[in-house]
């Protein structure tokens, strides 16, 4: 039987990495016994680092969904990854989930990939649970980083459980809802806990951190108010139904404690998601457009969360090994059964549904094999699909005869880019086919040929992330590559607003062609980088006219600047069309746009813009100095600088063009001891010396 959907949680667990999700989630699949083997991020051997690289390098790039059974939910996990030149993928996840865990290093405290994707989570109206990791360490501190989640996320963390001793001392948790000390038997790796009274040392400590959890809940919840007004006390039940309500508003984040690689405090959190994250019945229905309305249709629908509805359902992510390509879809609507046919809106094709799989990380179980009687799943499920061809993530898949659009994921200006050519050029197809490939899986992937020297041009959101693709093409697609050294990705745009006209004239045979069209160009930042309008009034011109001249001043915006890179923070109105009824094609027009467009490029004041990253420095203090002044001589922006015990941490706002290569450099500066994180910010005017050495 499928699990009715109120006990279905669709969650991630993120954080900065290196906070430890991966090894949370290894503890997770181990105590709900979807593995039997307990990995060890340490030695490449967890479930979620299923990449050959990842393993390699320890850190979880591709993030994959596994399906867990605790007590009597399904728990859809996702583990996202932490590094920062993967944002895009962290947020793609957020969207499709309903509720997430974040997890902080009680060493590190709330790091800035943990404020971005806490902002991130913010703008999705994710609910979430907090979980204050590696509490064994030497500087762990709960009441520091609890500290630290308030002031820095500007959140409202509930504490539920609080450790028992810290560092070397660090035994057990305290349930503060029970009011119980729970100790983790290390033989059965935490397998077996043991419920005993609280020691006597902690009581007063307990005590205190139970009547601001009471306080918290009081507000939210008459009854508890009541209880605790009558009795002094309340019920867990009571509690629960009272946390569960605030969590799914967004008002609390029920926050726990543990150590993962220890064992220590990770079924308390595994209740937690069963308790207080929402199912998907608790969302809001899923919003879309009808991309093939009939007469007096509205083009905007939505689905509810149920199998009674028509099936619709987003493709967040593809994976693809050699053997298959597997399609993970959330299913919002309807029920999916294998062998069926569901439209993709975005190319007008149906799509065979070949085989439904139930994921267990690295292998693979049939749906049948992991308890479910049929071949089908229903809204609010996450499932890994076989056998659609022409799918790319972020696709909508739904029912054929009741067509609706998803909203679309929207991805971020890629920042760097680097050439990249077969050696030999009998390879020169199968490159392209990788190409397309790659990036069908990961859209912040773009390829492009450059129009002056015909060599492809892959651009990426950081250096780590064009060398992990670089490696897959190496790697799973058998190819023989150069690439070249990776360069900051600019953009044009405009300082000043210019407006110049384009014609198309042409006499030939006794018939005259000629169209003419007049554009506005100036600086504009809106949510795409160029923006077309038109000043026209509806009878200056047939509407099928305006239309050809809107999409072709946009598609000649599109090419590009004038020394050819993509324009960005500009808008385009086209103010003036000569029209002739009887010369005026489509052609002419088009032509004629194309011209305008042109001229007002080359008579604009065009800048360059770079990418600006945010970065974050963590340091020993005795090293602050070396890095500061580095990163003046870098033209950084100091933003900010804060002390974290023996740390420092240093806010900066600098040109990704003088960071390349800096992961090494910083380690030189620190012996090895600093460790940064970096993630496009902004793109901001380049120094006129950056146009000056390009044009010699
Ligand atoms: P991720 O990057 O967030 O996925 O973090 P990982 O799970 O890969 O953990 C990063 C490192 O921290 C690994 O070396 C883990 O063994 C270690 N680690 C994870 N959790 C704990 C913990 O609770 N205590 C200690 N001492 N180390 C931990
Ligand atoms: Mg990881």
């Amino acid at each position: 039987m499928p699990t009715a959907i109120e006990k279905i949680r669709n969650i991630g667990i993120v954080a900065h990495i290196d906070a430890g999700k991966t090894t949370t989630t290894e503890r997770i699949l181990y105590y709900t016994g979807a593995s039997h083997k307990m990995g060890q991020v340490d030695d490449g051997t967890t479930q979620t680092d299923f990449h050959a690289e990842e393993a390699k390098r320890g850190i979880t790039i591709y993030s994959a969904a596994v399906s867990c059974r605790w007590k009597d939910c399904t728990i859809n996990l996702i583990d996202t990854p932490g590094h920062v030149d993967f944002t895009a993928e962290v947020e793609r996840s957020l969207r499709v989930l309903d509720g997430a865990v974040v997890v902080f290093s009680a060493v590190e405290g709330v790091e800035a990939q943990s404020e971005t994707v806490w902002r991130q989570a913010d703008r999705y109206r994710v609910p979430r649970l907090c979980f204050i990791n590696k509490l064994d360490r030497i500087g762990a501190n709960f009441e520091e980083t609890f500290a630290e989640i308030q002031r820095r996320l500007q959140a409202n963390p509930v504490a539920l459980t609080i450790p028992i001793g810290a560092s070397s001392d660090f035994e057990g948790i305290i349930d503060l809802v029970e009011m119980k000390a729970l100790y983790f038997d290390e033989a059965s790796r935490g397998g077996e806990v043991d419920v005993r009274e609280i020691p006597e040392a902690h009581a007063e400590d307990a005590q205190l951190w139970r009547s601001q959890l009471l306080d918290t809940v009081s507000l939210i919840d008459d009854d508890v108010m009541t209880a605790c007004i009558d009795t002094g006390t309340a019920p867990p039940e009571l509690i629960h139904r009272a946390l569960r309500a605030a969590t799914l508003l967004g008002d609390v984040q029920p926050t726990f404690c543990g150590s993962s690689l220890d064992y220590i405090g990770v079924q308390p959190l595994l209740d937690a998601v069963n308790r207080y994250l929402p199912s998907p019945l608790d969302m809001p229905p899923v919003k879309g457009i009808n991309p093939s309305p009939r007469k007096n249709q509205p083009a905007e629908e939505q689905r509810t969360p149920s199998p009674d509805e028509p099936f619709s359902g987003l493709v967040f992510k593809i994976v693809a090994d050699k053997h298959a390509e597997l399609c993970f879809v959330r299913v919002y609507s309807g029920v999916l059964k294998s062998g069926s046919r569901m439209l993709n809106p975005r190319t007008g094709k149906k799509e065979l549904i070949s085989q439904l799989w139930h994921i267990h990380a690295s292998q693979r179980q049939k749906l049948e094999d992991a308890g479910y009687e049929t071949d089908y799943v229903a809204a609010g499920d996450i499932v890994g699909v076989i056998g659609p061809k022409d799918v790319a993530t972020g696709d909508t898949l739904c029912d054929p005869r009741h067509p609706i659009l998803l909203e679309s994921i929207t991805f971020p200006e890629t920042v760097i880019s680097m050439a990249i050519e077969p050696e030999s050029s009998a390879d020169r197809k199968k490159l392209e086919e990788a190409l397309v490939w790659l990036s069908r899986q990961d859209p912040t992937i773009r390829t492009q040929v450059s129009e002056e020297t015909g060599q492809t041009i892959i651009s990426g959101m950081g250096e780590l992330h064009l060398e992990i693709n670089r490696e897959r093409l190496i790697r799973d697609q058998n190819l023989k590559i150069r690439v070249h050294k990776p360069r900051v990705s600019y953009r044009e745009t405009v300082r000043s607003a210019v407006e110049e006209s384009g014609e198309f004239h042409r006499a030939s045979q006794g018939e005259t062609r000629f169209a003419g069209v007049r554009v506005r160009l100036e600086p504009h930042k809106g949510d795409a980088p160029v923006s077309v309008a038109s000043s026209l009034k509806p009878g200056d011109l047939p509407s099928e006219m305006q239309r050809i001249v809107r999409e072709a001043v946009n598609e000649s915006a599109q090419s590009g600047g004038r020394y050819g890179y993509p324009l960005m923070h500009v808008k385009f109105t086209i103010t003036d069309v000569d029209y002739r009824e009887a010369e005026s094609d489509e052609e002419a027009l088009r032509a004629a746009a194309a011209h305008a467009v042109q001229n007002a490029l080359s008579r604009a004041d065009v800048a360059l813009l770079e990418p600006v990253m945010k970065l974050e420095v963590v340091t020993p203090a005795e090293f602050l100095g070396n890095i500061q002044s580095d990163l003046n001589t870098r033209h950084a922006r100091i933003v900010g600088s804060e002390h974290r015990g023996d740390l420092a941490v240093l806010s900066a706002e600098v040109p990704l063009v003088q960071m390349f290569g800096y992961s090494t450099h910083v380690r030189s500066l620190s012996q090895g001891r600093a460790s940064y994180s970096m993630e496009p910010l902004k793109y901001d005017f380049a120094p006129p010396s950056v146009l000056d050495d390009m044009l010699g």
